[in-house]
């Protein structure tokens, strides 16, 4: 075993850094060689750890935040975790302003990190007064000495997996990384990442995961916001209804959608057989994989990343609940049950 047996003097300490970890069964009959940065080693278990100590610690270096103020986000969950965890270390109230499609026990971690949550419904547009955008912004304006962290449009969001996810992947990698697959969301990773990647080599293929039902795959072909894209689905923090400005579309060379169902059933497998408890967009993440690697994307000797944004915890009344997996018809066709509890 290796050892990490340094003392650390908060929590904060330990934000980035994370594990890059070679991927042995999964992609086993692939071409290339697969590693995994696991970003639920953060301590707040998801890539977010770092966008909220960068945005606060940037607003702290400007004298727009001093303790006691308040920092107000939307979000689906993780990065209100994170921006509560580092509330809590320098001094700040949080209020969360989440969608009603975040699961029952993110929304609760959020309280037991001390925060302030107004759940908003999740099927209404961005400008409508009760999505998370509008009342997020409406608390900000009402509440003095408050800032608005706004991730999705936000450029600091970028900088901070500039700063660091970027630096790490290609040391870890030692500079022969050819390929990079990750989940857009706000796209602050996958902008802030393959920014640093492709500044250190132009040939880095940079490939993002969207959902069925978000906007962000079909904008980045035509340059054109499609409303007719939009529908519901059920991966949380993949893919979006609006164009955020914390993606850089340019710097992207491809999107790659996938089903709900798919990821939900991947990322199971990710953790039965890589020992690896992610969360749904890790799946959608390897999913994306093996749809590229069908298509003959992958050759022997590349070196694949694949970004795992968070902890599989953070699921469990989902994609790690049958019972949910069962409700949303995931079993039916592929004939899958949970056959491993034997009830006495
Ligand atoms: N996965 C999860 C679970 C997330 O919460 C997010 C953030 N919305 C992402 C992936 C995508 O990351 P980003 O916002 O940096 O694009």
């Amino acid at each position: 075993m290796k050892d990490n047996l340094q003392v650390f003097d908060n929590v904060l300490d330990l934000i980035g850094k994370t594990p890059l970890i070679k991927l042995n069964k999964l992609t086993a009959s692939f071409d290339g060689d697969f590693y995994a940065k696991v970003e639920a080693f953060n301590p707040g278990h998801s890539s977010k750890d770092r966008i909220a100590l960068h945005i606060i610690e940037e607003a702290e270096r400007q004298g727009i935040l001093t303790p006691g103020d308040t920092i107000i986000e939307t979000t689906s969950g993780n990065t209100g975790f994170s921006i509560a965890m580092v509330s809590i270390i320098k001094g700040y109230e949080c209020i969360l302003a989440v969608s009603s499609k975040s699961s029952a026990d993110k929304i609760d971690m959020l309280k037991a990190m001390g925060a302030t949550v107004y759940v908003c419904p999740a099927h209404v547009s961005a400008d409508d007064p009760r999505s998370y955008y509008q009342v997020a912004k409406r608390l900000h304006e009402e509440r003095k000495g408050s800032i608005y962290i706004n991730q999705y449009f936000n450029q600091l969001n970028i900088d901070a997996h500039y700063n660091t996810t970027g630096p790490e992947i290609w040391k870890q990698t030692e500079g022969k990384i050819t390929h990079l697959i990750a989940c857009s969301g706000t796209g602050g990773t996958i902008s802030g990442t393959s920014k640093f990647l492709k500044e250190q080599n132009p040939d880095v293929k940079i490939i993002g995961v969207d959902a069925y039902g978000s906007v962000l795959k079909k904008y980045h072909e035509t340059r054109e916001f499609d409303e007719n894209e939009i529908y519901p689905y059920r991966i949380e923090g993949l893919g979006k209804n609006l164009i955020p400005t914390a993606t850089d579309f340019d710097l992207i060379d491809k999107f790659v959608k996938v089903t709900d169902e798919d990821s939900a059933h991947t990322a199971r497998e990710i953790s039965r057989t890589e020992g690896l408890f992610v969360g749904y967009t890790s799946g959608a993440a390897m999913q994306a994989i093996k749809q590229l690697s069908e298509e003959g994307e992958f050759k022997k000797g590349d070196k694949i990343v694949v970004i795992f944004p968070d902890h599989g915890s953070r699921y469990m009344s989902k994609v790690y609940s049958d019972k949910w997996m069962e409700s949303q018809g995931f079993f039916d066709s592929k004939n899958v049950t949970s056959e491993t509890i034997q009830y006495i």
